[in-house]
């Protein structure tokens, strides 16, 4: 199991896109659990404002800090340990398939969603423990980056997929992308799938996925072979793809 706290002054676009699917089954499952957190409640301002001028000037509003970090205590203030509190930030470490490995490790994760400039710096300096960053491009609000990590980290969690083969073979997982799918008709504007594909031969439909792996990294992300591993027979197929392209 593994619980989410999201801070955000926008819970209604979580339950639109998260309510659906796989996610929602999770929950449902007790697998997942999330909690949405409206930071506007915890405002004392009477107008209930969440933001205000920076003093650097410059336009543009920023969060002011006592609303989120009274919401962060409304969160932890019965726990006898922290929970892993994650800021949603274009300044962050920038989020892959490995680090969704490693946070499906965790029990308790807070995500921060900042908004408008970003975040007052002192409730970031009080709270956070990590920055992650969806890309290097920067968004409106970190309500996007957060569903993007939910989302990702809990398809790792044992049980929310139907079988943990449904991602071990995926893009990323292993380092590679995966190799091309195809599901029925066999024939389809007179395009046959893969004859291996109905050969019944086990092996032979193993080795040809692993090299139509090879060959798909190779074609569209040749960067990450440099890090994947690779055996000796991928690495005979990867030569004979680059000789083929001299
Ligand atoms: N002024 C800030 C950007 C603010 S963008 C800066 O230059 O660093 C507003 C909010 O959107 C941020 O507080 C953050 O929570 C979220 N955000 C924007 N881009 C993001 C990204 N690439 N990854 C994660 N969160 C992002």
């Amino acid at each position: 199991m593994i619980r989410f706290d999201v801070l955000t002054l926008f819970p209604d676009m979580f339950r639109a896109v998260l309510g659906d699917s796989i996610i929602n089954r999770a929950c449902e499952k007790g697998l997942v659990q999330l909690n949405f957190i409206d930071i506007r409640d915890f405002t004392k301002n009477k107008h209930r404002k969440v933001d205000d001028y920076p003093y650097s000037g410059g336009g543009g509003m920023l969060m002011a800090a006592q609303p989120i970090y009274d919401a962060y205590q409304s969160i932890v203030k019965d726990l006898d340990y922290k929970p892993l509190t994650i800021y949603m930030s274009p300044q962050g470490s920038v989020f892959d398939q490995k680090a969704a490995v490693e946070l499906s490790g965790y029990n308790h994760i807070v995500l921060l969603c900042g908004h408008y400039e970003g975040v007052d710096q002192r409730v970031l300096d009080l709270i956070v423990d990590r920055e992650i960053s969806l890309g290097d491009f920067v968004l409106t609000g970190g309500e996007i980056p957060a569903m993007a990590v939910i989302d990702a980290v809990s398809r790792m969690i044992p049980g929310v997929l139907a079988s943990e083969s449904s991602y071990e073979n995926e893009s990323h997982y292993s380092g590679l992308l995966e190799y091309p799918q195809y599901t029925r008709p066999e024939e389809f504007m007179g395009i046959k799938i893969p004859e291996v594909l109905i050969s019944g031969h086990h092996a032979k439909i193993e080795e040809w996925k692993r090299q139509e792996a090879v060959r798909n990294t190779y074609m569209k992300r040749p960067d990450l072979l440099e890090k994947a591993e690779l055996t000796e027979k991928d690495i005979a197929f990867l030569n004979k793809l680059k000789t083929a392209d001299r």
